[in-house]
């Protein structure tokens, strides 16, 4: 009998009882590695001692001497039987919190890579943010997505209704007097707990709770659209800037992983030259009292609420400005939804170069969000395009008689948790954000033309953009 399978049978006759700390350490320090007591006692018996063997080799790590054999658990055959032994395989830990921890690798590069290990800042050191209306977007999405953000943790919220805040409060761990009605807003100037504060407010108050949030001192991240007109874009902008804040557009698509490849793909020239987009940003909306269809609230219907997806992100994908624009609206005559705000707007942008982008937003048919650049030599489909999850995209070309039609699957994100995370590191390292005031600003200029372009049935001129990006901070670190 090998010296192994005397090791094993040692284990085997010890399996209907408890074993005693000192002969399992015994048996450990003799090279048979407890894993198979724990893990293979059963099956050694009836595979026999090859394959006992095979499981047996030593482990490095932590040296038998050390371990803990106090823990006992009762194994599928019911056995009682030491836990496995606790060791930590090589891993290179460096110093630094935002440096990963590099893990021992063990998959091979046919695969695709998992991401590198999360470097969550502690929570004493992540940028707390004050949450301004506690409505479907704040409550839905804003408020979980903070469980995967790295740099960013609720704080505070404002609310006109002090019921929401009690509960809201007690959810999430925020203090009672952290509480503010609209009232008290201003009092988040005395918070040193708050350094952001993201208005989630109907667009018409955007514009209000930005000029009077910066007077606060906190930096501003604003829901899009960023407002009703340019013209407020302008006053935020300069209030911003007169308090010396940071202001932020939650353009949330410019976060995404999908949208973003498919840009690098674009910039890339992957498959030659954008030639046109095809953009698509529709939904089904209902009660004719919701803030959404009233034009004072919202400024307009689709067009500001969804169809600025298909706008912004073009703009985001091209990195050039529209030159030109050619809209259409329309309204169901009759329908309360569509009294103050349009069910519809079909627009056309004109990008230097010839690039032509076509869109169409719709607040009365079901829910459609994708986009497809068509290049010289293929296409790119973005499904999903503007949704918070389930990004699909398909690209197209030929190889030799081959059409070529692939898949790509990148690990999703939480583009909420992104966007927010990269606010909090501009403030962190006193950065413009990447998509700054001025980004909004540039797309209401364009969604007046459109809505100029609409009424007078005739394209509108665009003053001249010259340059790339010319509207964006710097690109934001891959979280
Ligand atoms: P919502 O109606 O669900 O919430 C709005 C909140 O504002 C509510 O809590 C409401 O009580 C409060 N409020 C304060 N004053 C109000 C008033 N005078 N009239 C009505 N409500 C008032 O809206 P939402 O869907 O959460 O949208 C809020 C903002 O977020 C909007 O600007 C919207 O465009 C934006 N949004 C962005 C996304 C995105 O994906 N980035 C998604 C949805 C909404």
């Amino acid at each position: 009998m090998s010296f192994t399978n005397e090791l094993l049978n040692t284990v085997l006759r010890h399996a209907g009882q408890e074993v005693s700390r000192k002969e399992f350490l015994n048996l450990a320090g003799r090279g048979l590695a407890v894993g198979v007591a724990a893990g293979t006692l059963a099956s050694c018996q009836s595979d026999g001692p090859a394959k006992a063997t095979a499981a047996a080799t030593p482990t490095t790590g932590t040296p038998a001497s050390e371990v803990d054999a106090s823990t006992i658990y009762t194994a599928p055959s019911g056995q009682q039987v030491p836990s496995s032994e606790a060791v930590s395989p090589p891993a290179k830990v460096p110093a630094g919190l935002d440096k990963p921890i590099e893990l021992e690798a063990w998959k091979s590069d046919v695969d695709p890579k998992s991401g590198p290990v999360p470097t969550p800042l502690p929570p004493d050191k992540r940028v707390g943010y004050a949450l301004v209306g506690l409505g479907h977007l704040t409550l839905e999405e804003l408020l979980p997505a903070f469980g995967e953000c790295k740099k960013s943790k609720p704080v505070a919220l404002v609310s006109g209704s002090p019921e929401k805040l009690k509960k809201v409060a007690q959810q999430y761990g925020i203090k009672p007097e952290s509480c503010y009605s609209y009232q008290d807003y201003e009092k988040l100037k005395d918070n040193p707990d708050v350094q952001a504060i993201y208005i989630v407010l109907p667009n018409s108050l955007h514009a209000e709770y930005v000029i009077r949030g910066a007077k606060t001192g906190k930096h501003i991240l604003c829901e899009k659209p960023m407002a009703n007109s340019a013209k407020e874009c302008e006053l935020m902008i300069a209030a911003c800037k007169q308090a010396n804040v940071k202001l932020m557009v939650a353009y949330r698509i410019q976060y995404e992983p999908y949208n973003r490849q498919v840009r690098d793909m674009i910039r890339d020239a992957k498959f030659g030259k954008v030639k046109y987009i095809q953009a698509q940003n529709s939904q089904s909306s209902a009660n004719p009292d919701h803030w959404r269809h009233k034009k004072d609230l919202a400024g307009g219907g689709a067009l500001p609420d969804i169809g600025l997806y298909c706008l912004n992100t073009s703009r985001f994908l091209l990195g050039t400005e529209p030159t030109e624009v050619f809209a259409h609206s329309y309204s169901t005559p009759g329908n309360p939804l569509f009294k103050e705000v349009e069910e519809m707007m079909t627009f056309q942008l004109r990008f230097p170069g010839g690039i032509v982008v076509d869109s169409i937003t719709h607040y009365n048919t079901h829910d459609s969000r994708y986009y497809r650049v068509n290049t010289e030599r293929g296409w790119l489909h973005l499904d999903n395009a503007y949704a918070y999850t389930g990004q699909q995209l398909k690209t197209s070309h030929a190889e030799g008689e081959a059409k070529m039609q692939n898949q790509i699957t990148i690990p999703a994100k939480n583009q909420f948790a992104a966007e927010m995370d990269h606010f909090s590191e501009c403030i962190l390292e006193n950065k413009q954000p990447h998509t700054p005031g001025e980004e909004g600003l540039q797309d209401h200029r364009i969604m007046d033309a459109i809505y100029q372009s609409a009424r007078e049935n005739r394209p509108v001129k665009l003053p001249e953009v010259k340059g790339t990006d010319v509207f964006r901070g710097p690109e934001p670190k891959q979280a």
